[in-house]
């Protein structure tokens, strides 16, 4: 971690110097562990990206009532979104739709007879309360929303942030606002393609938007605070936006290493670790500082990968063990999409992720947060596992924040493979929640979050033995893990298999 969140790697921007450095390291690192290549070149699976530059000075926003027109102050007000490709000009009405969301398993549907085609839709991030979590992340991820939105003939979209579940203050977010975003460079893989407009609003400035309509965002927010059904309704007003953006090629790699199975029929199955390498690189200075480390988010997890590695001299496990260190992860999961659609063993041969991101090894481990806890068998090997150390597993405490679908795991759920993300547990309204909380606040992005922060290393080891444990017993397990039966995360492994 030392190394990897050293000023020397420069926050590990996608497609930096710094970033090429610490890849270099985790290549060597694998290497010394024994490990074989798996790469499509050595150790390395290169992708190119594209960038999305905003030229701020160049684009401008208005909200535009009848005769009066709203100059919008970007950044204080509300910000682009670099997630999609911006159209050079748009003009077009806005409508609130709540939280936006179409999910024909609750029969629930947002966009019953109203009338979005050729609009902005604006929607509160969440989901109401009789929506499940996995649920709610599944049909709140920018892949899905955006195919949504193709389907109803969108123009694009702005997003109204829950005020109590931000895990990032506005000012933070804001300020972020200018680091370059990525796209993979292949439109196959370009999930907004289509999606021409899209922004996130202060929540502090969200009156404007509600303003003589009948229905304040002070009500949304207190209506969404308790996960309420939200009403839906015409703002009007429309939205003139001009962007201008510009775009260059950018190359980086993931890293995967593979130590082959010993058994002659289970060795061509794969237990998978991964872990993001990448972070946000150099960005707007606090404090002074200007290099976004990333130590927790995500050295400590790439960290602990390459323990658990260093760990397996002598060990002969079953199945193989396939270390995928990814890229990207920090603009938009891209690394582990890559990964998931160009493979470089058949996803149908990978038999689980446990994915690592973030752990927050900052107070010791009593618990430990199973995102995925209940969805496949792989949560009930964990829990085994842990509880030789007497830590308990426990299901996501924070469901509207949609973790489950924000690391890289979510590439191989959506591959068909079954897969968990692991972190250091809290209970709510605990002294741990509230150290989570305030390092959220304010080291989470931002250069804060660097080796001058405490570290728990006896939860840091913890993690490592159970992550290893779990690994070992999924290895050695006569048969794979599965999807529990109502998860409804299994659909696609019955069209992975299907498609087979
Ligand atoms: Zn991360």
């Amino acid at each position: 971690m030392k190394f990897l969140a050293d000023d020397n790697m420069e926050g590990r921007d996608t497609g930096s110097p710094g970033l090429q450095r610490a890849s270099a390291y985790v290549v060597d690192q694998l290497k010394r562990a024994g490990f074989q290549p798996a790469g499509t070149d050595g150790f390395y699976q290169p992708i190119k990206f594209r960038t999305r530059e905003l030229d701020e000075a160049n684009s401008s926003m208005m909200l535009v009532q009848g005769e009066k027109q709203q100059k919008i102050t970007l950044g204080d007000d509300a910000i682009f979104s670099m997630r999609v490709d911006l159209a050079p000009e748009v003009n077009a009405p806005v409508v609130f739709v709540g939280y936006g969301l179409r999910i024909p398993e609750l029969s629930l549907d947002e966009y019953a007879g109203l009338d979005v085609k050729g609009k902005i839709i604006v929607m509160f991030n969440g989901s109401p309360s009789n929506v499940p979590g996995p649920l709610s992340a599944h049909y709140n991820s920018g892949g899905e929303k955006a195919r949504l939105m193709r389907e109803l003939g969108v123009v694009g979209f702005i997003t109204l942030p829950n005020p109590a579940a931000m895990d990032l203050p506005w000012s933070r977010i804001a300020s972020s606002r200018l680091h370059p975003a990525m796209a993979i460079d292949d439109e196959k893989l370009n999930d907004s393609r289509g999606i021409q407009f899209a922004a996130g609003w202060n929540p502090a400035k969200a009156e404007m938007l509600f303003e003589g309509t009948g229905h304040t965002f002070a009500e949304i927010a207190a209506l969404g605070k308790d996960r309420k059904p939200l009403p839906h309704f015409d703002l009007g007003k429309s939205i003139h936006a001009k962007t201008h953006v510009n775009s260059h090629k950018v190359e980086s790699s993931n890293v995967i290493g593979k130590l082959p199975g010993t058994d002659p029929k289970l060795k061509d199955q794969y237990v998978v670790l991964s872990a993001h390498m990448d972070h946000v690189g150099i960005g707007e200075p606090i404090n002074g500082d200007k290099i976004y480390n990333g130590a927790m988010d995500n050295a400590s997890g790439t960290a602990a990968l390459i323990e658990v590695a260093k760990s397996l001299k002598g060990v002969k496990p079953k199945r193989s063990l396939l270390f995928v260190f990814v890229t990207a992860e920090e603009k938009g999961l891209l690394g582990s999409r890559y990964f998931a659609a160009y493979p470089t063993v058949s996803i149908r041969s990978i038999v689980a992720d446990i994915n690592t991101d973030m752990f927050l090894p900052i107070y010791p481990m009593k618990s430990l947060i199973v995102y995925g806890l209940n969805e496949s068998t792989l949560g009930d090997e964990i829990t085994t596992v842990a509880k030789r150390d007497d830590v308990a597993t426990m299901d996501d405490p924070e469901p509207l924040q949609n973790h489950f679908i924000r690391s890289d795991q979510y590439n191989f759920i959506k591959g068909g493979v079954p897969s968990v993300a692991l972190k250091n547990g809290y209970e709510k309204g605990s002294l741990e929640e509230a150290k989570v909380k305030e390092w959220s606040h304010t080291r989470y992005h931002a250069p804060s979050d660097d080796l001058q922060q405490p570290v728990d290393l006896s939860a840091a080891a913890e993690f490592e033995r159970i992550v290893r444990g779990t690994m070992i017993e999924v290895a050695n397990a006569p048969a794979r893990p599965e999807w529990k039966a109502d998860s409804f995360f299994k659909r696609y492994a019955n069209e992975q298999a299907a498609g087979q």
